[in-house]
């Protein structure tokens, strides 16, 4: 999708911290960042939320959530505890309607969140 940013972090016209990358996924550190570990793993296919990935391509899913635990896993938090977080809908904070996992964790984690 020619105006999703995030289809543009995967085509490279955007800039990111890369931290994983396989033949379907992308893994980067988010801008914004709300732990020590804030990571947003996206499929590199656009879809707009995780209810529409799940619908389309169950396998991509399986893909992201393999990788939200190797990010964890990568940055040394997967033992004390994460966070995978899909907002979906504005009404639940979400921003860039190109599906995304947070991945959060290196700090206590309240719940339920905010
Ligand atoms: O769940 P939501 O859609 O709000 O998440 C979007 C996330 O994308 C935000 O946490 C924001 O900081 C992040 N972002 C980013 N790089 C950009 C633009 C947004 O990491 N260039």
């Amino acid at each position: 999708m020619t105006d999703c940013l995030f289809c543009k972090i995967v085509s490279g016209e955007v800039p990111a911290k890369v931290v994983r990358e396989t033949d379907r996924t992308l893994a980067f550190r988010d801008i914004n960042p709300q732990a020590p570990t804030h990571v947003l793993v996206i499929p590199k296919d656009h879809h707009p939320n995780v209810g529409e990935l799940a619908a389309a391509d169950a396998d991509l899913l399986a893909a992201v959530l393999r990788e939200a635990h190797a990010v964890a896993e990568g940055d040394g938090v997967a033992d004390s505890g994460y966070r995978v977080v899909f907002n979906t809908g504005s009404g639940a904070g979400q921003t860039v309607f190109h599906v995304h996992a947070h991945v959060l964790g290196g700090r206590g984690l309240n719940w339920p969140p905010g």
